[in-house]
């Protein structure tokens, strides 16, 4: 590959592996460095549109995927008691079958970092950049290392050079090398709402998503295997609350209070044993270049939105393959990034901000700008239409 040799990756989320299961296929000697271990990553699932399977075939893995994900076709809404009350086909495309499979979400992180680990790429766990200086050549880079979850990194001594040719932040919504790129120009804004999520067994008859509001809390149950599913449940929490996860489990069951039948029945079998995450939900659109010389945003760090079209990690999957195509079909690096934004930036940004149009729309609407309010027009069935029928 012209373009680069040596890449370093900061994130060892869906993005940053993919990136580097790309990358390494392609012969590119590439270092990822992840915050945190493996058995960090959040015990709960998510559903892989097709257009996500399109580009994990790109990395081999499509097949397993779906050989322990879940795979579906229509999305059913339920009223609040559990009864279906419509079924909306999936939006016909370019992508082909299945429409989605949900997975778990360890599940996911273990098969791509196979994959990535297969392709020869280094992963280092508990790590992260401590400094970058870029000159004409490369990028000198420098680590540290988290020893705990709550206190800061510590700059490795004596660790030696790390040179690369590029810089990939695949570091999430927070990202310090979005910082490190734009400063605070792009800090994330919280939307008013989060989400709670909650692993339980799969009731036999649940075999595609379910939607069902009641008020303004949103269910959505995403059966992520044949034994398990899980249960999310957008609520407003306007002051952005900080909850004490022991309290999760009651906290969450307050929320589903105007839920009955089989949903209720769901509401009532969390216990404290139970396994709740909670996730404030954040929006943030980089809406320039997401490179700068040799240092890249891309996924989270780039474009994170609520979750109301299930298609942030699809986003950040699909600007992992077209960055590593780009790289190796563009003779400069400069070439390179600059048309791997232009490939993604409207794709990206349209799941972004209609993401948080929907969002606003399900929570009154009293802050949607024109702007939004006419990118509603085309609704939930337009927005997959698109993204469906769109080249990634
Ligand atoms: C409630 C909820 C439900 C969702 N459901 C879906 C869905 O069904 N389908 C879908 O496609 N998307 C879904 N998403 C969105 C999806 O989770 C994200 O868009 C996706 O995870 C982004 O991938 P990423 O690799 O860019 O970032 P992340 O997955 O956030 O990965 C970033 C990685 O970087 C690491 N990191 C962070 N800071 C540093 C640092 N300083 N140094 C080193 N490492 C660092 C983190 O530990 C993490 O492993 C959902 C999101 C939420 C909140």
């Amino acid at each position: 590959m012209a373009a680069v040799r040596r890449v370093l990756i900061q994130g060892g989320g869906v993005g940053g592996l993919t990136l580097a299961a790309a990358l390494g296929q392609r012969g590119v000697e590439v270092d990822v460095l992840e915050a945190s271990g493996p058995e960090a990553v959040l015990g709960v699932g998510l559903s892989q549109p097709n257009n996500a399977l399109a580009a994990l075939d790109e990395i081999g893995v499509r097949d397993a995927c779906l050989a322990v994900g879940f795979a579906f076709e229509p999305l059913a809404i339920w009223n609040p008691a559990g009864v279906e009350v419509a079924s909306i086909p999936p939006a016909e495309g370019r992508y082909g079958k299945p429409s989605n499979n949900a997975i778990s979400r360890p599940v996911y992180n273990a098969i791509l970092r196979e994959a990535a680990e297969a392709a020869g790429a280094r992963i280092r766990t508990g790590s992260t950049v401590w400094d970058v200086t870029e000159d004409a050549d490369g990028v000198e880079v420098e680590l540290a290392t988290w020893t705990g979850k709550r206190t800061p990194p510590v700059r490795d001594q004596g660790a030696g050079s790390n040179r690369y040719d590029l810089v990939v932040g695949f570091d999430g919504v927070n990202s310090k090398i979005r910082e490190h790129l734009f400063g605070d120009r792009y800090t994330p804004r919280f939307t008013g709402s989060a989400c709670w999520r909650i692993t339980m067994p799969r009731p036999a008859d649940l075999t595609h998503i379910a939607f069902a509001m009641s008020g303004p809390a949103k269910a959505v149950l995403t059966p992520i295997s044949d034994e398990q599913m899980y249960f999310g449940l957008v609520t407003p929490e306007p002051d952005n609350p900080r909850f004490d996860p022991a309290d999760f489990s009651r906290l969450a069951k307050e929320r589903m209070q105007g839920f009955s039948g089989r949903i209720g029945e769901m509401r009532d079998g969390i216990t404290t044993d139970s396994y709740v995450s909670y996730a404030p939900l954040y929006h943030v659109t980089v809406r320039e270049p997401w490179f700068r010389g040799r240092i890249a945003i891309a996924g989270d760090a780039a474009h994170t939105a609520p979750p109301h079209l299930a298609q942030g990690a699809a986003m950040a999957v699909e600007d992992a393959v077209t960055l590593a195509a780009a790289l190796d079909e563009h003779p400069t690096l400069d070439r390179a990034l600059q048309a791997w934004f232009e490939r993604r930036r409207d794709r990206a940004l349209f799941v972004a901000d209609m993401s948080l149009a929907l969002l606003k729309q399900e929570t009154g609407g009293a802050d949607l700008t024109p702007a939004e309010t006419e990118m509603l027009e085309l609704g939930i069935p337009g927005a997959q239409a698109r993204i469906a029928q769109e080249a990634y």
